[in-house]
């Protein structure tokens, strides 16, 4: 079976589309046969958390071997709970937990996952070489990289995050990461001066004649590669064999998400299960003020011209949402010309408008919604008064848009929201927002939180005070690629 660019004639295996990330041609790859490819679904909702990953992914990486065996060293022992995703009942609708990972946040069931996918595609593909994961951060997804990759044979991971520019939690959480095989550096800059420096990383060091030498490949690990989105179906089938558990719901009638957005990953994942059968209701698609997926579900226009607002749940400050190529692609029945020209048009003009026919046909599956850091905030406030239930701020914008979305809808299908970090990563907003308030540091606002609710914080996060700190490195923007090249080339 043949992955392909989602903008033209480009094919590659699986193993391939794993290792290269992004097609040549700068579309994503993507299954043409995923909806026809026969999956026992029934069957699936019957095995335990770890034997559906794997079966999911046996069936959407067919190329790659052994994938019990990979499943388990990326999962077991790793998660909180035997079941990845524990789904909780709150005030007559269910959460999806998907925070129990080493990280506190919803990336670990997919970046725990990508490194063994790597590893396993280039053993496939008799590749040799040393993977050089490249990464910049603004916070969540270099700690997850990191848990990932560390100590992955063959494998090497870089993180840069903005020096000052992460939360103390988060600091901590990096620079005290252990690993033979890891780098953690902050950069004298923003985040975007982050990307760009490890953009430009990736250009000038890919023809490098001395990481070719000594057979170095670069990589990212960001979310636009199949093997971090693959991983992620198995949370809306660990919710259905749950809801069906518990008499919720009858099998064979429809279930409803509701998914926290930004890159458009999460939520894309879902609507791929329904491919593979799961029966699936609406996707509604959750946004905070950046509402670019808001409008283009509301009116066919996906356009970036527009502010870019700093909120209460950074992850979702996104005003392009990338995996959303993959849907065009699929909706439009794998019309990779009207996928390129959008795309185009995009990154020319800042906006495309996609056909009205098929704006329709995607309204019949997802709606969206969007508020603001006062919406999420009562919504905290509201969820721990009334239901003593305490979620974060991305969680916190599902929360909302499931409360709009249940006064416009006609069904009564069983509503999942999606969790996607625990509120202990966001203790100032979540504090603020329950009425409490400390002194101090991130570490001080965790012991408030703590003390005044009562829920227990994450090991990870207790575990870090007190870790000693490996790294300590700070550069300049300037210096990012000599050292890189310099580390590199010290063994
Ligand atoms: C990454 C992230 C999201 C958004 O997920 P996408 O797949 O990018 O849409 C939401 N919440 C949290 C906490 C995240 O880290």
């Amino acid at each position: 079976m043949d992955y392909q660019s989602t903008r033209g004639p480009l094919f590659a295996s699986d193993a391939e589309a794993i290792l290269r990330g992004i097609a040549a041609d700068g579309g994503l790859f993507v299954d043409p046969s995923l909806a026809q490819r026969p999956f026992d679904w029934r069957r699936c909702l019957t095995l335990s958390a770890l034997e559906m990953q794997s079966m999911i992914l046996s069936h959407l990486l067919p190329g790659i071997p052994d994938m019990d065996a990979l499943v388990r060293r990326a999962y077991a022992g790793k998660f909180e709970t035997e079941d990845l995703t524990p789904l909780v009942e709150v005030g007559g609708d269910s959460v999806l937990e998907l925070f129990r990972g080493p990280t506190a946040a919803f990336k670990d069931v997919a970046l725990s996952m990508l490194p063994q996918l790597v590893a396993a595609a280039k053993e496939q593909r008799g590749d040799t070489s040393e993977t050089v994961v490249l990464t910049a951060t603004s916070g969540d997804t270099g700690k997850a990289a990191l848990e990932g990759f560390h100590d992955v044979p063959g494998t090497r991971i870089f993180v840069f995050y903005p020096h000052g520019g992460v939360s103390a939690v988060q600091r901590a959480q990096m620079v005290t990461q252990e690993g033979a095989n890891v780098t953690v550096c902050a950069v004298r800059g923003n985040f975007d001066d982050c990307q760009t420096a490890v953009k430009r990383a990736f250009a000038l060091l890919s023809g490098d004649e001395r990481l070719r030498a000594r057979r170095q490949e670069l990589t990212s690990a960001n979310s636009i590669n199949i093997g971090r989105l693959a991983p992620q179906l198995v949370y809306y089938f660990l919710a259905y064999a749950r809801l069906l558990e518990r008499g919720r719901i009858r099998c064979g009638d429809p279930a409803d998400y509701v998914v926290p957005t930004g890159n458009f990953g999460d939520i894309l994942a879902g609507w791929m299960a329904k491919q593979l059968g799961l029966p699936v209701g609406k996707l509604v698609c959750a946004s905070n003020a950046n509402r670019v997926l808001t409008d283009f579900f509301d009116t066919g226009v996906y356009d970036r011209r527009r502010d870019f607002f700093k909120t209460d749940s950074p992850s979702m400050d996104i005003l392009v949402s990338s995996n959303l190529e993959r849907l065009l692609f699929y909706v439009s029945g794998g019309d990779t010309a009207l996928v390129r020209r959008c795309m185009e048009e995009l990154s020319r003009e800042g906006f495309y408008r996609f056909p009205d026919a098929l704006t329709d046909r995607l309204r019949e599956e997802f709606c969206a919604y969007c508020c603001t850091d006062a919406d999420g905030a009562e919504e905290i406030g509201r969820l721990w008064r009334e239901e003593g239930y305490l979620c974060d701020p991305h969680t916190a914008v599902a929360v909302r848009a499931a409360r709009e979305y249940k006064k416009d809808r006609v069904s009564h299908a069983p509503l999942v929201i999606l969790s996607t970090a625990s509120p202990y990563k966001f203790p100032a907003a979540v504090l603020a927002a329950i009425g409490g308030g400390a002194e101090g540091d991130e570490f001080a606002e965790i012991d408030a939180l703590a003390r005044l609710t009562g829920v227990p914080v994450p090991k990870g996060l207790s575990a870090l005070r007190g870790r000693a700190e490996r790294h300590r490195d700070v550069i300049g923007v300037e210096d990012v690629v000599p050292y890189i090249q310099n580390t590199l080339s010290e063994e």
